[in-house]
This record gives C-alpha cells, sequence and structure tokens, in this order.
C-alpha cells in the first residue's frame, strides 16, 4: 500500500496540490484557509465515504477527482452519499445552531438608555409609527435631532455586536466571498479580511445568525458581524454589486433527494479539486474550487470558483 500510495494517487494529489499552491495568491488572505485545510484529508488513498466498499482497488481508477470536503470520493455512488450526508448535516447543524430565540431590546428603549432621545420623542415616534407604519429607527429619524449614527449605534446596543465601518473596503475582493444571489436575499456585506484569519461582515439593521454561520463554514474564517450606517451600507452595496462574482447557478428540486442527485451530478461533471456545501436559510450552498488552467496560472489569477444554490420548489423544509 505506501508503494501504490507514493507512486499512483499519493503521487498525482501531490503534485495537484503543488498546482493549485502555485495558483493560490500568497498575498491574498482569503486563500490562507484553503492551504490549510484543503488537502489535509485527500492525501488519503481510500474513499472518504465511510461506507464505501471498494477498498483499495479505487487506486486504480486513475481519479483524483472530484475531492469534497476535503476527501477524495472513488465515484458516482460515493459522491452522491457524501452530497447526501452533507445536505442532512445542515438541515440539522443549522437549526441547532442559528434557530436560537433571543429577546432584545426595543430599539426606541435601548435609544432612551442611551439619552439619544426623550420620552417625548419616542412617544411621538411610536404613534407615527402605529399610523404610518415603518421601522422605529427610520421614524425616529424624521425628527431631525436623530442621527444616523445614533441609530446605528443603539442597533449596536441592541444586537450586542461592534459598529463597523468601511475602512479597507475592497468590493472585488469581497465580491468572491458569496454569490450575489445571497447578498441581495439577505442585506449582508463582507467588508474586509483582517490579518489571515477574520472576516468583518455587515448587516444593515440587524445581524442575522445563519448569514454568519454560514460564510464561517465555507471561508474558514472567524466571522465578525457587525452594524454600518445606511447610507454608507448602501454605497457600499452599490459599489459591489459593479464587481465581478463567481459564476453561480440556480437549481431547483422538487425534492431533497432531487436536491441531492443535482448536486452530485454538478460535482461529477465539474469535478472541482475541493467542494463544500452549507445553508444558508433555505439554500444549500455549494461552493467548488476547480482547478486553474495554465493561462490563468501564468496571469496569475486564483483558483476559479463556481457555486450552485439550491432550493426546494416547495417549502419542504
Ligand atoms: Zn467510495
Amino acid at each position: 500500500m505506501p508503494v501504490l500510495d507514493g507512486i499512483s494517487l499519493g503521487g498525482s494529489l501531490a503534485r495537484l496540490e503543488k498546482d493549485h499552491a502555485r495558483s493560490v495568491d500568497t498575498r491574498d488572505p482569503a486563500d490562507a484557509f484553503t492551504r490549510r485545510w484543503r488537502f489535509t484529508s485527500s492525501r488519503l488513498p481510500t474513499c472518504s465515504n465511510a461506507a464505501c466498499s471498494s477498498g483499495w482497488l479505487r487506486l486504480w481508477r486513475g481519479r483524483q477527482v472530484p475531492v469534497f470536503e476535503g476527501g477524495w470520493v472513488c465515484g458516482p455512488q460515493c459522491s452522491k452519499l457524501v452530497v447526501g450526508n452533507a445536505i442532512a448535516r445542515e438541515l440539522k447543524g443549522w437549526d441547532q445552531a442559528v434557530n436560537v430565540h433571543c429577546h432584545r431590546i426595543p430599539l426606541g428603549l435601548v435609544l432612551l438608555s442611551q439619552g439619544a432621545i426623550t420620552r417625548d420623542q419616542l412617544r411621538g415616534a411610536l404613534a407615527r409609527q402605529r399610523t404610518c407604519g415603518g421601522r422605529i429607527g427610520a421614524v425616529l429619524q424624521l425628527d431631525q435631532e436623530v442621527t444616523e449614527r445614533m441609530i446605528t449605534r443603539a442597533l449596536g446596543a441592541q444586537w450586542g455586536c461592534p459598529v463597523l465601518t468601511l475602512e479597507d473596503y475592497s468590493p472585488d475582493l469581497m465580491a468572491t466571498f458569496s454569490p450575489r444571489l445571497l447578498l441581495d436575499a439577505f442585506g449582508f456585506l463582507p467588508l474586509r479580511v483582517a490579518g489571515s484569519a477574520l472576516l468583518y461582515l455587515g448587516f444593515e439593521d440587524r445581524i442575522d445568525r445563519s448569514v454568519s454561520f454560514a460564510l464561517e463554514r465555507m471561508t474558514g474564517l472567524r466571522v465578525a458581524a457587525g452594524v454600518v450606517d445606511g447610507r454608507a451600507f448602501a454605497a457600499a452595496h452599490r459599489r459591489i454589486l459593479e464587481s465581478a462574482f463567481p459564476p453561480a447557478r440556480l437549481v431547483e428540486a422538487a425534492g431533497m433527494n432531487a436536491l441531492i442527485g443535482t448536486f452530485t451530478r454538478i460535482l461529477e461533471e465539474t469535478k472541482p479539486i475541493d467542494a463544500r456545501i452549507v445553508r444558508m436559510h433555505d439554500y444549500f450552498w455549494m461552493r467548488m474550487w476547480k482547478r486553474t488552467d495554465g493561462s490563468l496560472k501564468r496571469a496569475g489569477c486564483l483558483a476559479p470558483i463556481e457555486d450552485v444554490l439550491g432550493s426546494l420548489a416547495e417549502t419542504g423544509l
């Protein structure tokens, strides 16, 4: 076995890893995590499907990809199983980790406790809100004395999170962190990476734990979520929409089995050097890191990414 490992699969994977390492821009902090975990378990010559019965003979298949969540899979049947397990994990894990109800002090009371508004201002705003609707923060801003900054600071206190700025914001780099559809659907903005391990994530008026949790696991970076001033958020959002996002396709499946089948087919067709599935609300997001071809490598481009967003036709979740 060690000899086979050295000359066949192990050797090929070592070359693949070397190719990939060359394709990664070492100045790009977003890639630091990929070097840490992407190939750790794919060196193993055995299939990453724990229930696989094919054994060591698969070494002769000459198939090094696809790699899914750091593990090599020997064939379409095993791909289907590991994809199915990942989707089942996301269904369960999301509910446990994210769906936690937290009581929050109403924003008006936070502003009152901070001395930003008076009781009369709050009473007036609540009366106006009852008649005209709208969020209390927006209604209060109709009052000239209440600024956007006061509202953002109060939101930070309400959610127990920092107020973030757009310092070092690079829309082109940040657009690689998420498919555009998710960014639009859930109103978040990747803002910057600090060091090589921390991603700052901005929200306009509420922290969405499902988004933070999904991005944390997809990127391998720790996510620090915070609120951003409304106008600054809108400006940054406009700028990122002008950037190039990784190509993404949206698939709608009739049920869970169909979704697993579609993801497996795409994984088998694309044969990425790694892929991962996380769930963001009702979307299953599969990101695939593809092999870099020679011309891209010479141009110093990053490993190409392709995203797949899967949703169920009926609200079966
Ligand atoms: Zn297998």
